[in-house]
C-alpha cells in the first residue's frame, strides 16, 4: 500500500507555466506537437505567462533534467505524451527521477486498470502496470478515454506538476474537467484579461503604423499583432494599474476597454469581429439580419468559399467548378452566374467567384446579386498570395465583400 505524504503545499498562485511534449515521434517531425499549443493557449487566455513551449525526445536523461529545470523556474509544469505501456514510454520515470520518488504500482489504479481490461475479455497485460504507477506525492488524474491516468504532483513548494497523456482526444477533457478547475483553485494567472480585435482589408505593417509604437511597446495593456491566415488580429490584454503602494488605480478592465475602444477608433472600419468568431459566424449573422437565405458558385477556387461557408445555415446551395473554366477573370460574367445561381437554388441572393492563381498574385473577381430586389455589386481584386493560399484568400475576400453587401443593401 502507497503511503501519501502530502502535507498541505504552500500556498502558491499559478503564474508562470512551462510545457512539455515528450515523444521522439515529435522531435523526429513525423508528428506535432498540438498539445503545447493548446494547452499554451488555454493557460495564455487565464493570464499565465508560459515561459517555455518545447519538445522532447524519449530520452530519460533529457526529460528528466527539463523537469528539474521546470520545477526551479516556473509554478506549474504540464507534460504530454510518454505515458504508454511501452519501455520508451518514460515520462512517470522521468518526473519521479526529477524529485527523487520511486514509483510503485497503486492498487485503486490497478483495479480499475483491471477492471477496464476485463471488460473486454482480457487480463491485465504486465506491461500495462506501470500505468497503474504512482508515486508519493502524486494524485491519479482519471481517464475517461484511455488506459493511462495522468499524474497531479504537488511539491512542498506549492509547484505543481501535471502529467498527461499524449493523444489529444484523451487529453484534452482530462485537461479542461479535471485539471483547469484545480488549477483554478490554486489562484490562476495574473488577473489578465484578453480580447482578440478580428480586422480585414488592412495590412499588418500598416496596422502597426497606425497604432503607434508607443502603444504596441506599452506593459499595460499589452497591444500585439497577429497576421492569420483569414484574420489580421489585434489581441489586447491588461492587468490592473496599481500605484507604487500596490493599489489599484484602474482596474484591468478599465484599462482593455479604454485599449479596445482606441484600437477600434484608429482601425475606424476595419474591426469587424472580436474573439474566436469565424468568417461563417459573421456572413451567418449577416444573412440572418438581412433576411436572406444565398448560393454559391465559384471557379478556380477549389471551393474556397463554400467550404467557408459550408456551415452557414443559410447556404442553400454551394457549386465549384474545376480551374480550366476560369482562365479569363476579367471577362467572366459573374453578375449574370450569380442572379442564375440565385434563380436556380429559389433563394434571395447569389454569389459567383471567379479567381485564377499564377506563380505571383491570385486574380479575382466576385459578384453578388439579388435578383427579385434588383441590385447587383461586383469587386475586383488582385491578391498578393498564390497558389492554394491565394484561392482561400480568394474565399475570404467574396465572404468579405457578401458581408459588406448584405449590410448595405438589405
Ligand atoms: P504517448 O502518450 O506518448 O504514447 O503518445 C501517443 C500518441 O499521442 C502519439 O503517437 C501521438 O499520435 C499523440 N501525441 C503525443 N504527443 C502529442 C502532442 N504533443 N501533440 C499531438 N499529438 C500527440
Ligand atoms: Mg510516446
Amino acid at each position: 500500500m502507497t503511503v501519501r505524504r502530502q502535507p498541505p503545499p504552500q500556498h502558491r498562485p499559478i503564474r508562470t507555466a512551462e510545457l512539455l511534449a515528450v515523444g521522439s515521434e515529435l522531435t523526429a517531425g513525423e508528428t506535432r506537437d498540438t498539445n503545447g499549443g493548446e494547452l499554451a493557449r488555454a493557460l495564455s487566455l487565464q493570464g499565465v505567462s508560459v515561459r517555455r513551449v518545447i519538445a522532447l525526445p524519449d530520452d530519460l536523461v533529457l526529460v528528466t533534467a527539463s523537469f528539474a529545470e521546470a520545477l526551479s523556474t516556473v509554478d506549474v509544469v504540464v507534460a504530454t505524451g510518454g505515458l504508454g505501456p511501452t519501455p520508451d514510454d518514460l515520462t512517470r520515470e522521468a518526473l519521479s527521477a526529477a524529485i527523487g520518488e520511486v514509483p510503485e504500482v497503486d492498487p485503486d489504479q490497478q483495479a480499475w486498470l483491471r477492471d477496464l481490461f476485463a471488460r473486454r475479455g482480457m487480463a491485465l497485460p504486465e506491461l500495462n502496470l506501470k500505468q497503474a504507477w504512482l508515486i508519493p506525492s502524486a494524485t491519479a488524474i482519471p481517464n475517461p478515454n484511455g488506459t493511462a491516468p495522468g499524474w497531479w504532483v504537488d511539491r512542498p513548494d506549492g509547484r505543481v506538476a501535471i502529467l498527461l497523456p499524449g493523444p489529444p482526444r484523451e487529453m484534452r477533457p482530462m485537461w479542461r474537467d479535471w485539471v483547469m478547475p484545480r488549477l483554478r483553485d490554486r489562484g490562476l494567472g495574473d488577473g489578465r484579461l484578453v480580447r482578440m480585435l478580428r480586422t480585414y482589408g488592412i495590412g499588418e505593417s500598416r496596422v502597426a503604423e497606425l497604432l503607434g509604437e508607443p502603444m504596441l511597446r506599452a506593459a499595460n495593456p499589452v497591444v500585439a499583432t497577429y497576421a492569420r491566415a483569414d484574420w489580421l488580429d489585434v489581441r489586447i490584454s491588461a492587468v490592473d494599474e496599481r500605484d507604487a503602494g500596490g493599489r489599484v488605480v484602474r482596474p484591468a478592465l478599465q484599462v482593455l476597454e479604454t485599449a479596445a475602444g482606441a484600437v477600434r477608433e484608429t482601425l475606424a472600419g476595419h474591426v469587424l469581429a472580436e474573439g474566436e468568431t469565424s468568417w461563417a459566424d459573421l456572413v451567418a449573422a449577416a444573412a440572418a439580419r438581412a433576411g436572406v437565405r444565398f448560393a454559391v458558385v465559384e471557379a478556380g477556387t477549389r471551393g474556397a468559399l463554400g467550404a467557408l461557408l459550408c456551415d452557414v445555415p443559410a447556404l442553400e446551395r454551394a457549386i465549384a467548378h474545376g480551374p480550366g473554366a476560369a482562365r479569363d477573370v476579367a471577362a467572366w460574367p459573374v453578375e449574370s452566374d450569380a442572379v442564375e445561381v440565385a434563380r436556380e437554388a429559389r433563394v434571395e441572393v447569389g454569389i459567383s467567384l471567379v479567381a485564377h492563381s499564377d506563380l505571383t498574385q491570385t486574380l479575382l473577381r466576385v459578384a453578388v446579386a439579388a435578383p427579385a430586389d434588383g441590385w447587383s455589386r461586383v469587386l475586383d481584386l488582385c491578391l498578393f498570395q498564390h497558389g492554394d493560399h491565394g484561392r482561400f484568400r480568394a474565399g475570404v475576400a467574396a465572404a468579405a465583400f457578401l458581408v459588406e453587401v448584405l449590410g448595405k443593401e438589405r
